[in-house]
């Protein structure tokens, strides 16, 4: 029985966060202060939430947070995840978002454990503009001996996510093109949406996919090239054949129509919607001792009514009832 909504969609990526902390504070996520706002689960937790998701269709598992490497036991819950199989006898395909801060050393490790793909946050590729961002400093060089350790370990493609705000670093759009050419590594633009913790978000800040992509042109031309149907980002060739950007505009070109994702938070609750104004307590269940089955029956109902989309900039949009880094992004 795969998991399906009122929509049509069939839901095959689970999103997990491990953690709401962080050890960044970007400043267009966060606002500065420290400490985890949410509860964190013991591993076999979300181990047996993944499981009975997976025997129900997920066949695409994503590590979020706050910054998911700062959990101790990470490479142990890969390999835990990675010896689940999907209805198809399949192990499931195990991604990591993470701001790549602490990803060196274990790049090798979670990749023998299991990890498929990961993708690496990053705002700037200048490191001075990179401590601005993440008010952290020297973090760039840590990122990028991150991101290099992961191309050695076999993590393929190695992914970049770079969101972009207009006014603060959409200068950086074709020293990007450049970095993703230079390191082999696929950047993908993220449109900015309201999902932060102060509210700053504004129509006019947000850089689209049109603009990227003309930016781009002053550097290189690009085309764009085909990609998956539950893809969130459009691709793109730059015309010389070598090296890829994607853009990820749920603002300026929503998705949801074949949104296939959902999300477990990293106190143990279910969210169906990045925007969701409320959030589903599977943990609870499992607190008072529900079986399987029953966590099952609740799951099946929850996706069922999956929300059809946002609502961004549209008249009376209701934020989310979590911001990005207590999600999972
Ligand atoms: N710490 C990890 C990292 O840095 O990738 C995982 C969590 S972080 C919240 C996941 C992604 O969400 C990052 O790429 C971050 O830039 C992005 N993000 C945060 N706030 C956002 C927003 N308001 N709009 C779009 N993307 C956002």
């Amino acid at each position: 029985m795969p998991l399906s909504d009122n929509f049509g969609r069939s839901i095959h990526d689970l999103r997990i966060s491990i953690t709401d902390r962080c050890n960044y504070r970007c400043v267009y996520c966060r606002t500065g202060t420290n400490g985890a706002a949410y509860a964190e689960l013991p591993f076999e937790d979300y181990l047996r939430m993944a499981r009975i998701l997976v025997g129900l269709g997920i066949t695409k598992i994503r590590l979020t947070g706050g910054e998911p490497l700062l959990r101790k036991g990470i490479v142990e819950f890969v390999r835990d995840l990675a010896k689940l199989r999907t209805s198809e006898g399949k192990k499931p395909e195990i991604a990591l978002t993470t701001n790549g801060h602490l990803l060196a050393e274990i790049a090798q490790p979670l990749k023998d454990g299991g990890l498929d793909r990961v993708t690496v946050s990053m705002d700037a590729v200048d490191p001075e503009r990179f401590a601005r961002i993440t008010r952290v400093p020297n973090g760039y060089e840590s990122v990028l001996a991150g991101v290099r350790a992961s191309r050695q370990a076999g993590l393929d493609p190695v992914k970049i996510n770079c969101v972009l705000l207009r006014g603060f670093n959409e200068d950086q759009i074709i020293p990007f093109g450049m970095f993703a050419r230079e390191e082999r590594v696929m950047v993908r633009f993220i449109e900015f949406m309201p999902l932060e913790e102060d509210r700053v978000w504004t129509p006019e800040i947000v850089v689209a996919l049109d603009e990227i992509v003309s930016r781009m042109a002053e550097y290189l031309p690009l085309e764009e090239i085909a990609h998956e149907r539950s893809e969130t980002a459009r691709r793109y060739r730059f015309s010389d054949g070598v090296g890829e950007i994607g853009i990820i505009a749920p603002v300026s070109h929503p998705f949801c129509g074949h949104c296939s994702r959902i999300r477990i938070t990293s106190d143990g609750k279910l969210r169906t919607c990045l925007f969701s104004v409320w959030d589903h307590d599977v943990h609870e269940l499992m607190r008072r001792g529900a079986t399987d089955e029953k966590l099952t029956e609740f799951i099946v109902t929850v996706v069922e009514k999956k929300e059809e989309r946002h609502h961004i900039g549209e008249p009376g949009f209701v934020p989310a009832s979590r911001t990005m880094v207590h999600i999972g992004g």
